[in-house]
């Protein structure tokens, strides 16, 4: 998708600190974390939201969650507790419209989210 950051970063033309490097998924390293760790999982494939991913239906939104899950037991959060987060439209504060989790651990966080 032209001018989509995240296709710019899964494509490699967009610097990005990567923490895996798969054939369908990409993690990296949130430019303004949030937590001690806080990762972005995308899929390669452009979709804008969680939503669209869903509804794919191929496979795609499971891979995604499984590799949230590896992140946060990469990062030694898993133990302790971690957040795994899709952010999805305006009011829920999205700003790049193509999909991504954020993981976040290495602290407690409050609930509600603000
Ligand atoms: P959203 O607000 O859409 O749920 O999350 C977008 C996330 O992308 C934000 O946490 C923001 O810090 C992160 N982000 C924005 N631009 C860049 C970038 O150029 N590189 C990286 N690694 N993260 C970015």
């Amino acid at each position: 998708m032209p001018d989509c950051l995240f296709c710019g970063i899964a494509a490699g033309q967009i610097p990005a600190t990567v923490v895996l490097d798969g054939k369908r998924i990409l993690a990296f390293r949130d430019i303004n974390p949030q937590a001690p760790t806080h990762v972005l999982v995308v899929p390669r494939d452009h979709f804008p939201n969680v939503a669209a991913l869903a509804a794919a239906g191929d496979g795609q939104l499971d891979e995604l969650v499984s590799t949230a899950r590896d992140i946060a037991v990469a990062e030694g959060i898993d133990a302790t507790g971690y957040r795994v987060v899709f952010n999805t439209g305006q009011d829920a504060g999205q700003t790049v419209e193509h999909v991504h989790a954020h993981v976040l651990g290495g602290r407690p966080m409050a609930w509600p989210p603000g």
